[in-house]
């Protein structure tokens, strides 16, 4: 690897400083409404929007398709696409009609009260998915969070068992890594945990099937519950046989395996679950399939189900910890309807792979034409470059691969020339929307932004 590339560190934190000095200078407005956010906890509307490579975050004036504006009137071509909440790209025209339809004409937003949308949503779901019988909520860490409490009580086991350096929504129990002594520990940063996080959860290392075995054998896990591929540390993706392996080992040692497909949902229309041919007990997913709008659910086996609805000591009804007021709302369930129906097609998925291969292949031509020592993983209609190659097959091995300097960098010029990429990755996502000469656009982009940093 000694002909590979090195960053001079001096030169990237000149072009840092004036790729940030530029960023302050197009965006007066946000810079402003950033400094004036006196009554927001950090400025902002939700602490992590100060992940943000500038200083401050763009304001969103409009989006429509896979195009943004700002404040300051730039668009921008979004390969973010709120981390996957747009991947059907910004107010689908489908999904618009039927919000307008449900607020205006219709009425009911939330009323106690199911609406037909509900049966059919849950009904494509099992055709996409393979699970028999859905339930909703309005984010995919509810849906974590329920599904987790419904395999402890049917397993009556206590812990649940989770990749290092996965991310299923802000879920107490998957806040755990890898320590140094091969045992579980708290993530850093952990804030306000309840209890120290081995009490609740184990982990094993992605890839790792001797590592899940011996966890497994302490005999305590109602489940494991897991992306198929980590998408939230880069994309790490299993080697072959790595998921027939965990499906066997959670067989073997009495394990529930809940598969959360909220981002490799851009495998495919039925997720890595159906493109890969996996087997859990539980699906979990939210973001996109509301279009934008809160929506989540979470699917079962019938088998499971009926596990569930026959223990009578259950309260699924009232108080017992399972379930949201406006989950499952005429609302979120129209949304998903349309996006499901309309717009997150078989077909969307067809042109969003293939935009995907260009992209990928592009940024392969980067890396190789500057021997840059970084790889790139795709995932159907994602793909992210991480600083690393070969590309690494655990967690906390691409948690070390991190480089967030340079990934700011790049993060800044790039929209400095007009395009988006999600701040907590190096990930670019593609909608039904996205075209070949976007993807043209953003390849030579960076390629110019990479060719200033090492050419
Ligand atoms: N699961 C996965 C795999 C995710 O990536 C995320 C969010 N990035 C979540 C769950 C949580 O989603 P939300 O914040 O919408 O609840």
């Amino acid at each position: 690897m000694s002909d590979r590339t090195t960053i001079d560190r001096t030169r990237l934190a000149e072009l840092a400083g004036r790729e940030r000095r530029s960023f302050a200078e197009r965006n007066p407005r946000s810079a402003a409404a950033y400094r004036d956010a006196r009554h927001l906890f950090g400025r902002v509307p939700m602490t992590w929007m100060n992940k943000t490579a500038g200083g401050f975050p763009l304001y969103l004036d409009r989006a429509r398709g896979n195009r943004v504006h700002d404040l300051d009137g730039h668009e921008y071509l979004d390969f973010a696409l709120g981390d996957t909440g747009a991947m059907g790209g910004h107010s689908p025209a489908p999904v618009v009609e039927a919000v307008q339809r449900r607020i205006g004409e219709l009425g009911g937003l939330t009323a106690m009260m199911p609406t037909e949308d509900a049966e059919w949503v849950g009904a494509e779901l099992t055709r996409r998915f393979g699970m028999d019988v859905w339930s909703f909520s309005l984010t995919a860490t509810d849906a974590n969070r329920w599904a987790i409490r419904l395999v402890r009580a049917i397993t009556g086991k206590p812990k649940i068992l989770f990749h290092a350096y996965c991310y299923h929504g802000s879920v107490d129990e998957s806040l755990i890594v890898v320590g140094p002594d091969g045992r579980g520990v708290d993530r850093p940063g952990n804030v306000g945990a309840p209890v120290p996080v081995a009490e609740t959860s184990r982990v094993a290392e992605f890839n790792d099937l001797d590592g899940l075995e011996r966890e497994l054998a302490h005999g305590d896990v109602a489940a494991v519950l897991i992306e198929p591929a980590l998408t939230n540390i880069g994309i790490v993706l299993p080697e072959p046989g790595y998921h027939a392996g965990v499906r066997e080992l959670t067989r073997r040692y009495g394990a529930l395996l809940i598969i959360d497909e909220t981002h490799t949902f851009s495998a495919g229309p039925g997720g890595a679950t159906t493109a890969w041919g996996l087997e859990p007990d539980v699906v979990v997913i939210g973001k996109a399939i509301g279009g934008g709008v809160p929506s989540g659910a979470y699917g079962l086996s019938s088998e499971l189900a009926d596990r569930v609805l026959g223990r009578t000591d259950l309260d699924l009804i009232d108080m017992g910890g399972v379930g949201g007021t406006l989950a499952g709302s005429p609302l979120s369930v129209a949304a998903m309807r349309a996006t499901l129906e309309q717009v997150l097609t078989d077909a969307a998925f067809e042109h969003m792979s293939a935009r995907s291969i260009e992209y990928t292949a592009g940024v392969q031509a980067i890396i190789d034409e500057f021997a840059l020592p970084w790889s790139i993983n795709r995932l159907g209609a994602r793909a992210e470059f991480r600083f690393a190659d070969p590309s690494p097959t655990t967690g906390t091995a691409a948690a070390a691969a991190a480089d967030a300097e340079l990934e700011d960098h790049l993060h800044l010029a790039l929209a400095n020339r007009g395009i988006l990429l999600t701040p907590f990755h190096n990930m670019a996502l593609m909608s039904p929307v996205t075209t070949a000469a976007d993807v043209s656009t953003h390849v030579e982009t960076l390629r110019a932004v990479v060719a200033e940093l090492v050419g």
